[in-house]
């Protein structure tokens, strides 16, 4: 079954003579425990694809779909609630808040959402990450992979259906990025996650399940099964 479902997506900004055309008319479904990577050359829509399909953006028209949600009747606070359920963001400049520690950053997006973080979840998936001895650091106090190891823990922790990742390699060293990806497929495999992942790198894109390319807002190429030694 389909975790993330665009059909005909159209995102125009502006009006008249000066709109730009950022989606042209994008179908596609992704599956269930699926690891996605988005490529395409700077402007070709990655971003605007990528804040569409997770409900941060609305579409021109078109419709996307969640879980078998669609986003498009659903008000701004309803969106909100499915967007804090059912996903998990991971950003290139990873997004920690500096005061606190790493503990805090990961159970921040759920005490705002007024639930209560269990213990042994966060604990857990420190473990899982590779920092439980580091869960009274803040972020200044951590390498850059750490740092984003915090914010995919942050993105775990509530085990959302679907993993968006915006170019979360970009920051970082081959081997750093080589473990984030590591950690970003891991729950791919092992509890069905969906990842969508934005990227301009091959090497990252060579972790996912398949690549989709971008160019123009439209996609090209369809989609690309990476060979087993390019995942190896
Ligand atoms: P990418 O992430 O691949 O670089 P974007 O989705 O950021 O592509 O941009 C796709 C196109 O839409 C580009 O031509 C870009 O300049 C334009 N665009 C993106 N965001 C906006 C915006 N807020 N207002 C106007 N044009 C935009
Ligand atoms: P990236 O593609 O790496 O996310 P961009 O520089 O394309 O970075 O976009 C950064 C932000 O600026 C995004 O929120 C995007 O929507 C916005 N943006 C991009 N192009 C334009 C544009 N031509 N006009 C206004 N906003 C834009």
């Amino acid at each position: 079954s389909n975790s993330v479902v665009l059909n005909d997506v159209r995102r125009v900004y502006g009006k008249g003579a000066g709109a730009v055309v950022a989606l042209d008319g994008i179908s596609i479904s992704f599956a269930r425990g699926t690891f996605t990577a988005v490529m395409g050359p700077s402007g070709s829509g990655k971003s605007t694809f990528l804040h569409c399909a997770a409900g941060l953006d609305r579409p021109t028209s078109g419709s996307v779909s969640i879980d078998d949600q669609p986003l498009a009747g659903l008000s701004e606070r309803k969106l909100t609630e499915l967007r804090r359920e059912r996903i998990g963001f991971v950003f290139q400049s990873f997004n920690l808040l500096p005061a606190l520690t790493v503990w805090q950053n990961v159970t921040l997006p759920q005490e705002l959402d007024g639930r209560r973080p269990k213990r042994a979840a966060v604990a857990e998936v420190l473990e899982r990450v590779g920092l439980s001895g580091r869960h009274k650091h803040r972020p200044g106090e951590l390498s850059g992979g750490q740092q984003q190891r915090v914010a995919i823990a942050r993105a775990l922790v509530a085990r959302p259906a679907v993993i968006f990742a915006d170019e979360p390699t970009g920051a970082l060293d081959t081997q750093t990025a080589a473990d984030v990806l590591d950690l970003l497929r891991e729950p791919v495999r092992s509890q069905g996650q969906t990842v969508i992942m934005v990227t301009h790198d091959p090497v990252a894109a060579s972790y996912a399940d398949q690549v989709v390319f971008l160019a123009d807002g439209q996609l090209a190429g369809g989609l690309i099964t990476p060979t087993a030694e390019q995942v190896a």
